[in-house]
């Protein structure tokens, strides 16, 4: 028996580029609480800091608890981060620099509080609580308007030299591809995320090739929506599916890269994209992962779908807090 979700209850907090999840977590992982904030990013961070706390107090009243009833609190926060500071170095989605989030939140609770990557946390809660249960090699990846990374080694996520590793999203499928929001060319995130799919729709439409997402997308301000390219996947709409196709190519290739390089036992996907699309895309990714894992010629390593939704940071944040402040890592 894990001792890991004894004890009072810890705080799990997923802070995003548009909005705030907070939720209190029992014992054995089960969710007291929860509430919701949109996130002020155009504010800044002492405005991003107090919605955290408002959000906190709301959770704290529907698992009809205080603040002093908390051991330890946790947050998934967009990178790059100095974890050992707790302080977000950079992020452009949440306008700030240098902020010191875990300090300024442990201030104000008088309770420790770790912080981690928001994917990192996402992929450690899909290893503990999802997908991943029982396995001690985990690679994740999730899909959506960017591409995050998780991995999980010996049952620890891999933070490496830089504290920041995990960055899957930025390995480069393609020398000379499209530029990716880093700066680089050809990165898995250019070709394979939301974003990148709906770029290439676009570049469709001007060359007037008939495509149900040309309205849909013009009317969401050039947004592509998972929903809209799986209802277009299954209207067979010829450009959505050849761009699906193409998406779910490039990320096998990275995924079928990475098995290569560290050889996982499962390779978890997850994301905005899946959850709409679904086992036919998982199987495209497989089929070019596998295409491409020589080290894995009998297809042992698995390749499958996240299991935890929208709930894996607020899970993975309290997870990280509670094994680091209240019970004894023990690794298992
Ligand atoms: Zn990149």
């Amino acid at each position: 028996m894990s001792l890991q979700g004894d004890g009072p209850p810890v705080l799990g907090i997923d802070l995003g580029g548009t909005k705030i999840l907070c939720a209190v977590i029992g014992t054995d992982n089960h969710i007291l609480g929860r509430a919701k904030r949109s996130t002020p990013a155009k504010e800044g961070g002492q405005a991003i800091l107090e919605a955290i706390v408002s959000c906190i107090d709301e959770a704290l009243r529907a698992a009809d608890i205080g603040r002093q009833d908390i051991a330890a609190a946790g947050i998934g926060s967009p990178g790059p981060l100095d974890t050992n500071a707790g302080v977000i170095l950079f992020s452009s989605n949440l306008n700030v620099r240098d902020f010191p989030i875990g300090p300024g939140l442990s201030k104000i609770l008088d309770r420790p509080v770790v912080v981690q990557n928001d994917v990192r946390v996402g992929g450690y809660a899909e290893f503990r609580l999802g997908a991943g249960r029982g396995y001690r090699q985990v690679v994740a990846a999730f899909v959506g308007t960017g591409i995050g990374g998780c991995v999980i080694h010996d049952g620890e996520i891999v933070l490496g030299s830089t504290g920041n590793a995990g960055e899957i999203g930025h390995i480069i499928v393609k020398a000379g591809g499209p530029r990716c929001g880093c700066g680089a060319r050809g990165c898995l995130e250019a070709l394979a995320s939301k974003t990148a799919i709906g770029r290439r729709v676009q570049k469709a439409v001007r060359r007037g090739q008939p495509t149900v997402l040309g309205d849909k997308m013009a009317r969401k301000g050039g947004r592509l929506k998972s929903g809209d390219l799986a209802e277009a996947v299954v209207a067979k709409d010829i450009v959505a599916l050849k761009e699906l196709h193409r998406a779910a190519h490039y990320l096998g290739l990275g995924l079928g890269s990475l098995m290569n390089a560290i050889g996982p036992e499962i390779v978890i996907v997850g994301g905005g994209v899946v959850g709409a699309l679904g086992q036919p895309y998982l199987d495209l990714v497989r089929t070019a992962a596998r295409s491409q894992a020589l080290t894995d010629p009998n297809g042992l390593i698995r390749i499958e779908r996240a299991a935890l939704g929208d709930d894996a940071g607020i899970l993975g944040a309290a997870l990280l807090a509670r094994e680091k402040f209240v019970t004894q890592h023990t690794g298992e």
